[in-house]
Formats: structure tokens, sequence, C-alpha cells
């Protein structure tokens, strides 16, 4: 009996050691990944991280120095972007203006040398699938942002590609819609079910929309997990600064105990966090301190284990997700603190004192370069 390769086909995608160098300068360094089928995947970090060179070399663009690139369990390693079943959407969406909605739509597959009436029905399909049925014949000119961008999507998705490569693709819209794009977007891949693999540096569209999100930082991929994961258990200091907000510290492990440990900050104060989740954290050790601006309570009633008489600095109302920016009075140090919902706080203004508690398990460390 002869033996399959342990379900290759359940990705569809996969990269195995990929590098790629620029001279001496290594842009992607040693990425390993596995894409699921019909998931969505992103790729977060920030400006020169890698992340449009990784994407590139999955789009066959670009050659890897070393590494394989499998889809569908097979390498694609020589093949060029036309001939792997990958397609991509850049940020500029590339949509061509002279033509309207169906000739866009259906440039790939006339390239392809379909027939007329292939051609005619993919195109129907493929804009009934992204809720635009009766956009054919209009200009591009006459479409909304949101619009344009869906139709850059029929316009891949209508040569049915294992995966979809999504290349800053709502870098060029407006606040607003960019926040309608993120739901448009996740919805549409759900319903359509092909992977879609999405290169984003802005954390919050990585969150809302992904199922898994790979954290890259200098070429490496820092975490892979879903975004829940990386919020509530980052595995590195980048992750817990990068996704989502935190207030930080950098402070020095003083007199560890059985059930906490005492990190002395430079400006006199210190934090305690909670000997459970930092297990190895020895005396002497430089750490970045993180605590989430939701985890500490304004007067509140919970655990005291850190308390911290503060000015409050600024009310930053912004309906549900309003927060109060306070400053240590002891040591200066500015904090974020998110305002709860009730809206006991709403007579808080700056200038007042305020008691921050939170308890240790909610402290964050990670031991710092030294
Ligand atoms: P951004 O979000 O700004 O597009 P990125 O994470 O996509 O950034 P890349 O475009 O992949 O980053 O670039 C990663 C690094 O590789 C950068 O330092 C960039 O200058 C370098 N780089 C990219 N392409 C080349 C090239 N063709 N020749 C030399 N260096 C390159």
């Amino acid at each position: 009996h002869f033996k399959q390769a342990p379900m290759a086909d359940q990705f569809d995608l996969e990269c195995r050691d990929v590098v790629k160098k620029f001279d001496a300068f290594t842009a992607v360094d040693s990425i390993s990944l596995t894409i699921p089928k019909g998931s969505f995947f992103s790729i977060l970090g920030p400006s020169g991280c890698g992340k449009t060179t990784l994407l590139r070399m999955l789009a066959g663009f670009q050659a890897p120095t070393s590494g394989d690139i499998l889809i569908k369990g097979s390498s694609v390693l020589g093949v060029p972007p036309n001939r792997r079943p990958v397609n991509m959407v850049f940020q500029h969406l590339a949509l061509f203006p002279m033509m309207n909605v169906s000739e866009n739509v259906a440039y790939g597959l006339k390239r392809r040398g379909a027939d007329r009436a292939t051609i005619e029905k993919k195109v129907i399909d493929t804009l009934a699938r992204v809720g635009l049925p009766d956009s054919g014949p209009k200009q591009i000119s006459q479409l909304s942002g949101g619009q344009k961008q869906r139709i850059a999507i029929a316009r891949c998705l209508v040569l049915e590609p294992a995966v979809l490569l999504l290349d800053e693709p709502l870098g060029a819209l407006d606040l607003k819609l960019r926040e309608h794009m993120k739901v448009e977007l996740k919805q549409l891949q759900h319903e359509i079910g092909t992977t879609f693999v999405y290169i984003t540096h802005d954390q919050s569209e990585a969150l809302v929309m992904s199922d898994q999100v790979a954290v890259m930082n200098a070429g490496r991929f820092e975490q892979v997990g879903a975004p829940q994961d990386l919020y509530y258990n980052p595995h590195t200091a980048f992750v817990a600064g990068f996704v989502g907000e935190s207030n930080r510290w950098k402070g020095t492990v003083g007199m560890t105990h059985d059930d906490h440990i005492v990190i002395n900050l430079p400006t006199g104060g210190a934090v305690l966090a909670s000997r459970k989740t930092h297990p190895t954290l020895a005396e002497g050790q430089p750490v970045d301190v993180f605590v989430r601006p939701e985890a500490i309570a304004i007067d509140g009633q919970g655990k005291t284990d850190n308390a911290i008489a503060a000015k409050v600095d600024n009310v930053l109302f912004n309906g549900a997700a309003s927060s109060v920016q306070v400053r240590d009075k002891a040591t200066g140090h500015e904090m974020t603190v998110a305002l709860p919902q009730t809206g006991v706080f709403a007579n808080l203004k700056s200038g007042d004192l305020v008691n921050l508690t939170w308890g240790a398990e909610q402290t964050r460390c990670f031991v710092a370069a030294q």
C-alpha cells in the first residue's frame, strides 16, 4: 500500500520555512503556516514587516529564496501567477475604467478563452454572489467605494480560485465605509466559503474579520491564533502592544512571593503581577508590563492588588467605547481606563481625583531585551 501525505488537502495553503532575501536583507524569515480550507486568515503587522512580500510569493509574483509553498497539497514553486489557483485583490482595486461592470468581471474568463455562454452565466452568478446582481451595465465611475470593492472581488471570484489574496483592500476607503466593509467582507467570505488571506496593518480589521490572525514582525510570525487568543493571551510583548490597547510600563522584577510578584517601576511605585501566570520571572529581570484599559476599575469594588491614586486629564466620551485618560499622582505615568457602560461616571471631569484598582492576574509581563 502506498501512503498518502497526511491530510495534505485539508489545507488550501501551506508555507514551509519560506525565506525571502533581498541581497543581505531578510524580508521574510522562515515562515511556516497552514491555512485551513474556507477560513479567513489575516496577516497583521506594521509597515515594512514583510506582509506584502509574503503575499506576493503566495501569488507567484516573487519567488522565495528558500522554502516551499503548497496550494491544495501541491508545491507551486515555479508555477507562474496566472497558473496558480489563487487571485489577488489589490488596494487600488485595478478595475478597468473604460469597461462596464460585466466586462470587468468577464475579463479573466475571456483571457482564459472561455466561451460566450459560459462567461455570461458566470458573470451573472458572480455579481449575484457579491450582492450586486443588477450592476452589470453600470460604468465603474457610477459605483460607490464599497461597490467597487465588491466588483474587484467578483472579478477574482469568477475565476473560482482556491484562495483569494487581499492586499489591504480597505486601505483606500474612508473610515465609515471601512467599518461597514469589514463586516461585509467577513459575511461575504462566510457565504462564498473561499479561503481568504488578508493582509493589513490595522489590528481592528484583523480582529473583526478573521478566524485566524498571524501577527508579523520583522519578517517573522510572533504568534498565530484566533483573535480572542491574541487579545487575551498574547505570547510576546510585541503582540500585547500591537493587538488592542494597553497601558504599559517598563519595570524590573523585585520581590517574588508565593502568589504575586512585585514589579518596580523606575519612576517609583510598583505594580503587582500574579505568580501563577508568570511562574518563571526572576528577581532583577527587566520587564515590559501591560494592563488593558478595561481591566482597571475606577473607585471600584473589585480586586485591589493594585491601587493607584490618579488625576483625570481627559474624559473621552465616544458612546459605548468611552475612556478616561488619567495620570498617576505619585509617578506622573499616563494611563487610559475604559469607562463602564453604567453611566455612573457621567459627571467625571478633568481634574477629578480617582482611585484605580485592578487584580494582579490582570497584569501581564514579558521579559525585555536588556
Ligand atoms: P507595508 O505595509 O508598508 O506595505 P509590508 O509589511 O508589506 O509593508 P514589505 O513590502 O513586504 O512590507 O517589505 C518588507 C521589507 O522588504 C521592507 O523593508 C522593504 O523595504 C523590503 N523590500 C520589499 N521589496 C523589496 C525589493 N524588491 N527589493 C529590496 N527590498 C525590498
